[in-house]
């Protein structure tokens, strides 16, 4: 195997998906803390208020209680490397939450073992199901009293509509959660509870069928016998191939907060998740083992870190090798830079990196020349596929505070714009601005960060648009025609795009049916 294959399939690259409250973050400390990026647990959260303390958007975020940003985290395990991507859990970012699972090879899902499937989960993996993105699921809060965890699986097969496969069963709940009994080792692995924020020996017994086992499980034991055999007879065995299809998750049982069970779906993904995978691009698919460089931005964003004002785009790096000083075509520009300061996430700190791989994340500095979907090679056209622009369904039109700030608020809102926060639109037959977006909450967010970053104040009125299209056509005579026939409706996105607002679904359907040469996309893609 070739140096870079060695690297490559070493890389892991996974995101967590959860319902807000489920564990994510505690999840995510555990991890930091199994990496040994971080000593104690705790130390996540406390950094994050630091974070709060400083900015009027993060101090929305504390308020709400709401979690806006999204962070990469890389970690070493096992002589492997692990990217973890995180995404916003507030449905009102699920266009953000999209492109970032567009960037992962294998998901965490996460249920609170007392609640099961919850409407988020269901959202996100939908997400998931586009690309038969593999998930590994952790039923979590065991040290609390839970639901049946049969009836937990059935939850997942019918709402999810994915085979459960438990690789392990838990040992009681709450009071009496005596650990998990590995299904197919025939081990027991034993909780010991008060040790939440720091590394323990796990404790094994092995086979359930031995004294220690009684000793340990006491009254349980009989039970758990029955429920075994019941588990045994009604559950799915785990099918490794139906879990790279995305059409079977193995199960695992713990708590996060106990630190408990997290290894084990830490060992899962490192056994048996993807490594970095091939990608579409429109001219060809790229092997992540291919020598030459190759990566897309997924995500842009600002001010991370109050003491770094810039904006960072996070780039998945899809073949090849990135090394520090290297030269990169930004492919839409048609243009080479030389990249000297990459940024790393090593430990959820920000660290200037020396090289990196297919799977891995790097940050490049941007002063407004990246967009969300752009591709990076060693000189090849690429295009890589799959990063969509979603048509917002809701809309305000801007009024600015102070009139001679208009310059300022068209800056704000076009890097906003290229960092997907908003969509923004300029009409075609006046001067006023538009904004859309997927989720109310954005234009909070807008609000807030522009009056923050941009020092501009504005307000939103109420206007009448029901949806957005982008507007094709090959046919220059006939898009002409178009464009004088539609001029009231027509505008001009943040990437220079032409869109059709339409004020109600029944004028689109109109449209649509009046201009069958034209065509009306709910999403774009990037170029
Ligand atoms: P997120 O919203 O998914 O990031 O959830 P958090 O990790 O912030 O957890 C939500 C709440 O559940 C917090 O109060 C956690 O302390 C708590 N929590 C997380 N994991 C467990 C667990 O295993 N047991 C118990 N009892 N509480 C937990």
């Amino acid at each position: 195997m070739s140096i870079q294959a060695a690297e490559v399939a070493k890389r892991r690259t996974f995101a967590i998906i959860s319902h807000p409250d489920a564990g994510k973050t505690t999840i995510t400390e555990k991890l930091l803390l199994m990496g040994k990026a971080i000593a104690v647990a705790g130390t996540v959260k406390s950094r994050k208020s630091d974070r709060h303390a400083t900015s009027d958007w993060m101090e929305m975020e504390k308020q709400r209680g709401i979690s806006i940003t999204t962070s990469v985290m890389q970690f070493p395990y096992r002589e492997h490397m692990i990217n973890l991507l995180d995404t916003p859990g507030h449905e009102d970012f699920s266009e953000d939450t999209y492109r970032t699972l567009t960037a992962v090879d294998s998901a965490l899902m996460v249920l609170d073992g007392g609640k099961g499937v919850e409407p988020r989960t269901i959202a996100l993996m939908e997400v998931c199901r586009l690309r038969d993105t593999p998930i590994v699921s952790f039923i979590n809060k065991l040290d609390r009293d839970i639901r049946d965890p049969i009836e937990l699986l059935d939850e997942i097969e019918a709402v999810l509509k994915i085979k459960a496969a438990p690789i392990t069963w838990p040992i009681g709940c709450y009071k009496d959660f005596k650990g998990v009994y590995h299904l197919a080792q025939d081990k027991i692995i034993v909780y010991v509870p008060g040790h939440g924020h720091e590394r323990i020996e796990t404790k094994v017994i092995d086979k359930l069928d031995s004294d220690e086992a009684r000793a340990h499980l006491g009254d349980l034991y009989d039970n758990f016998l029955e429920e075994l055999e019941l588990v045994q007879g009604a559950c799915h065995e785990f099918d490794k191939d139906a879990f790279l299809k995305g059409e079977m998750t193995p199960v695992f049982f713990g708590t996060a907060l106990g630190n408990f069970g997290v290894d084990q779906v830490l060992d899962c993904i490192v056994d048996w998740a993807p490594q970095p995978l091939e990608r579409g691009a429109h001219e060809r698919t790229v092997a992540p083992t291919e020598e030459k460089f190759s990566g897309f931005v997924f995500k842009i964003q600002a001010n991370m870190d109050p003491k770094h004002r810039d904006r960072i785009a996070f780039m998945r790096i899809c073949s090849g090798k990135y090394e520090k000083g290297m030269k990169m075509r930004h492919v839409r520009l048609g243009k080479d830079v030389k990249i000297a300061d990459a940024l790393t996430f090593f430990s959820s700190e920000r660290e200037q990196l020396e090289e990196a791989f297919a799977g891995d994340i790097i940050g490049l500095h941007n002063h407004g020349t990246i967009q969300i979907g752009d591709t990076f090679t060693e000189g090849e056209a690429l295009g890589f596929t799959g990063i969509p622009h979603f048509a917002p369904e809701l809309f305000r039109r801007v009024r600015l505070k102070d009139p001679l700030k208009s310059k300022q608020l068209r800056q704000g809102l076009q890097e906003l714009a290229e960092e997907g926060a908003t969509q923004v639109f300029f009409p075609e037959r006046n001067n006023d601005i538009i904004l859309g977006a997927v989720g109310v909450l954005q234009f909070d967010v807008v609000a807030s960060r522009l009056k923050e970053e941009y020092k501009v104040e504005c307000a939103y009125e109420q206007i009448n648009v029901w949806s957005a299209r982008w507007i094709e056509c090959k046919d220059e005579k006939k898009l002409k025609e178009f464009k004088d026939k539609a001029f009231e409706n027509l505008s001009v996105d943040g990437g220079g795009h032409l869109t059709y607002l339409a004020p109600t679904r029944v004028n689109l359907s109109l449209m649509e049916e009046r201009w069958p040469d034209i065509t009306f996309r709910a999403t774009r893609e990037h170029h």
